[in-house]
């Protein structure tokens, strides 16, 4: 049986006090969130922190809502609450989709979204949504809060810049009329991790031509999660079939995939291109209104 090393354990009753437990028990300390990765890491003994904060009592981090322009997704929203509310199916779709094919109903009722941007695994499959539609995240320290864009969140593999004595508390998506977003991704089972997958964000201005794109990819080496080359190509086209296969031929040759039991470069590569361009035609279909 897989056992972790022992650790202290205490259970935050606000961010304020998660913060101070934080800065008490210094870097070693971790906070746990749904456990979903923390948790078998530490079983295999890949993590081995002093100390363990839980935060899932913390009202303030589990909001879910629309203020203004702009949606809000707390940290501690769990992936079935974002799978399942009306106002995430109906501004961005892209969620839905990525909520629909990440783990299993287990999972999702406990993982949060916090939880899987700060284990950031370059497979992950929300990294890419949030990358393609653009948010912020905003994290609260020991001198405040700070803003961050998501394409300068993850550091690396396993890495973002979220500091030891820090806490990711909300996610903010700004809404845009006239914008349409969908997930793509294929997976070896149900519910398994991606080969690849691809999230695309569009918005449409006046003669129907791209205002603004997102492009999100995962578990393809891309940078940030996401492809500012075929992103830039698309502004100021008209959204027809050629110009969508040609973002995706741009966005799979700026991935670096890596071989291994999902598959072959080459595949992985070929994958990149092809979902980005389902992802975009999908996006394009829902910004000109031709599909909900
Ligand atoms: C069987 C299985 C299948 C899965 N399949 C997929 C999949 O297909 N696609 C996919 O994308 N993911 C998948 N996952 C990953 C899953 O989505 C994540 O494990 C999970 O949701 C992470 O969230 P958590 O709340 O459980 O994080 P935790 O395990 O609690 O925490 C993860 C890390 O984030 C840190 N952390 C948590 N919250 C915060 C915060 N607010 N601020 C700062 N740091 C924080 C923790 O300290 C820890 O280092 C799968 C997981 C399992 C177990």
């Amino acid at each position: 049986m897989q056992v972790p090393a022992s650790f202290e354990f205490e259970r935050a009753e606000s961010v304020g006090h998660a913060l101070e437990l934080l800065e008490r028990y210094g870097p070693e300390a971790r906070l746990v969130a749904g456990g979903h990765s923390l948790i078998p890491m530490m079983k295999l003994r890949l993590a081995q922190p002093d100390a363990l904060i839980d935060i899932n009592g913390l009202a303030e981090l589990s909001h879910l809502a629309v203020a203004g322009d702009t949606l809000v997704i707390g940290a501690l929203v769990r992936h079935a609450a974002l799978l399942a509310d009306p106002d995430v199916g109906r501004y961005f779709p892209i969620f839905h989709e990525a909520e629909r094919v990440i783990a299993d109903p287990v999972v999702r009722n406990r993982g949060t979204v916090g939880g899987s941007l700060c284990q950031a695994d370059p497979s992950e499959d929300l990294s890419a949504a949030f990358a393609a539609v653009r948010a912020d995240a905003v994290i609260a320290g020991p001198g405040g809060s700070r803003t961050v864009s998501i394409r300068d969140f993850h550091v690396g593999p396993y890495e973002t810049v979220v500091e030891p004595g820090e806490i990711l508390t909300e996610l903010r998506v700004p809404i845009r009329p006239g914008a349409g977003s969908a997930y793509v991704k294929v997976e070896r089972r149900v519910g398994d991790w991606p080969v690849a997958a691809a999230g695309a964000y569009l918005r449409l201005g006046p003669g129907g031509v791209i205002a603004e794109a997102g492009l999100g990819l995962t578990a393809v080496g891309a940078e940030h999660f996401t492809a500012p080359e075929a992103e830039a190509y698309l502004i100021g086209k008209e959204p027809g079939e050629a110009v969508l296969r040609e973002a995706g031929r741009i966005a799979a040759e700026s991935c670096e995939p890596q071989a291994d039991q999902r598959g072959p470069v080459d595949y992985k590569r070929h994958l990149a291109g092809e979902l980005t361009f389902r992802a975009l035609s999908r996006a394009a279909a829902r910004a000109d209104g031709s599909q909900s």
